[in-house]
């Protein structure tokens, strides 16, 4: 993230026994700008805060779509995850996909799903940045691409929008149309997983769909929020 050559100190047992050494892709003093969240977080959508009942914006989903999505994400979206997002993203910069695999992977695995949902990106993305964002820094795992863009919804970037416009966005996902695919998220524990967490509006969007597949359970996991 910064060009600076990363030196690693061996331990003892690293230099003497047969073991693969943990890689480091960030240093450290990069690594001290991300914000691990953890603690006591709002049993809806992770947040930070002093109990687990449902924060305002999370009862206000209860009420709108009659059940609350139950999010939790691994980093705060501070200055250091919109500079690493503007690089990753904007910027196209594929080689960050794995700065945080490890941990957003624990993350999900903690979950126990029993299939992987990523959130699609639209044809209009696919062409500009080459990759989806979601399925690059989640390379070790199964995923199982359930949702599709709608195609024509030339849609401004969700991250240009403010909180209004992007509330009232419309649905820009379908299910996919290969019935083996959608048939795999039937009684299972469903898991979506997204890059970021801001209104919930996407994740949502994504969650009413995939209820529709009678899943078992529908949760999310996102690397910030
Ligand atoms: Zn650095
Ligand atoms: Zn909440």
């Amino acid at each position: 993230m910064c060009g600076t050559q990363i030196e690693i100190d061996f331990n003892l047992r690293e230099l003497v026994l047969p073991m693969k050494i943990k890689k480091r892709s960030i240093c450290h003093q990069c690594d001290q700008e991300f914000e691990r969240l953890g603690g006591i977080r709002c049993d809806g959508c992770g947040r930070s805060q002093k109990s687990i009942d449902l924060c305002e914006d999370c009862q206000k989903w209860e009420h709108q779509v009659g059940f609350v999505i139950n999010n939790r994400s691994a980093f705060e979206y501070n200055d250091a995850m919109h500079e690493y997002m503007k690089q990753y993203k904007f910027t196209g910069d594929y080689r960050l996909r794995s700065v945080f695999t490890t941990e957003f992977e624990k993350l999900i695995s903690k979950q126990q799903p029993d299939v992987i949902v990523p959130i699609p990106i639209n044809k209009s993305t696919w062409q500009t940045r080459g990759f989806n964002q979601v399925t690059g820094i989640t390379s070790n795992l199964r995923l199982i691409e359930a949702l599709e863009t709608i195609n024509g919804s030339k849609e401004t970037r969700q991250s240009k929008k403010n909180r209004a416009e992007r509330m009232s966005s419309k649905q820009p996902f379908k299910l996919s149309g290969d019935v083996e695919i959608t048939k795999k998220i039937s009684h299972q524990r469903a898991l979506i997983v997204d890059d970021v967490y801001t209104t919930g509006r996407t994740i949502y969007y994504a969650a009413n769909l995939l209820l529709t597949l009678s899943p078992m359970s529908i949760s999310s996991v996102t690397l910030a929020r």
